[in-house]
């Protein structure tokens, strides 16, 4: 499953250097697949897309995690290091994005091919 950020989010920022993906990013801000992971310019054949295109930001007044990076921590972690850190505890399973521990290992290997 991955997190998602609800709108109790303070903006403090303190999740966003926490995440081993850069699965997060500041409200109205662009990200991009190929942000802090190994992804390379060029059409990549499972997303069907250039990693590097910038994306529009899926939160704007709050921060928010993409889904398709986050990997609830699996492979740096035991916990996921947003929920732990945030302040106000904001940060939380998505059950619109179900996965389980070997979905989010695979996630992780195609995010950063190893
Ligand atoms: Fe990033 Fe981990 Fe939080 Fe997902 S759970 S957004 S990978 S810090
Ligand atoms: Fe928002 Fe929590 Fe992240 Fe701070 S740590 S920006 S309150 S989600």
């Amino acid at each position: 499953m991955s997190i998602k950020i609800t709108e109790e989010c303070i903006n403090c920022g303190a999740c966003e250097s926490e995440c081993p993906n850069r699965a997060i990013y500041e409200g109205g801000k662009m990200w991009r697949m190929s942000d802090g992971t190994s992804l390379k310019k060029g059409k990549n054949k499972e997303l069907e897309m250039d990693p590097t295109i910038p994306k529009n930001p899926k939160e704007q007044e709050i921060y928010f995690v993409v889904s398709e990076k986050c990997t609830e921590c699996v492979g740096f972690y035991d916990e996921p290091q947003c929920a732990i850190i945030c302040p106000v505890n904001c940060c939380i399973l998505d059950k619109n994005h179900f996965e389980t521990k070997e979905d989010l290992f695979q996630k992780k290997k195609f995010l950063h091919g190893e």
